[in-house]
């Protein structure tokens, strides 16, 4: 299933829907994707506008981080912050993609010094 909010298409997984019963949550799912979703495209225009800074990447990265906990409250998930993936695709984030996908699950992301989302430092 697919769902088509302001032209992007947003697709739901049917089978896992039935898999965790949260059928009942597709509200709260679509809106917690939705946002994301939004948040994601506010970042890649920031980003391809070359007005991102580190205060506004870590805005973002913070408002992800808690609609990614909300979407996994609405599928029934554990609050797992090592299973969080929609902030490693942002527009312009620095840390290597790859070796972080193969630590989920993991409590340990690796984040580059200049990632203008992850990096802490000045
Ligand atoms: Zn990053």
């Amino acid at each position: 299933m697919e769902i088509i909010y302001q032209g992007y298409h947003i697709p739901i997984n049917e089978n896992l829907l039935n898999e965790m019963n949260a059928w009942e949550r597709l509200g709260d799912i679509i809106k917690a994707r939705i946002a994301i979703n939004g948040l994601m495209l506010d970042a890649k225009s920031a980003y391809e506008n070359n007005i991102l800074t580190r205060e506004t990447g870590h805005v973002i990265v913070n408002a992800i981080e808690r609609m990614e906990f909300k979407l996994q409250e609405a599928w029934g998930f554990s609050q797992d912050a090592s299973y969080h993936s929609y902030q490693d695709r942002l527009c312009g984030c620095t840390c290597p993609w790859l070796d972080n996908r193969e630590r989920y699950g993991v409590d340990q992301r690796i984040v580059s010094g200049d990632c203008p989302y992850h990096s802490k430092g000045e």
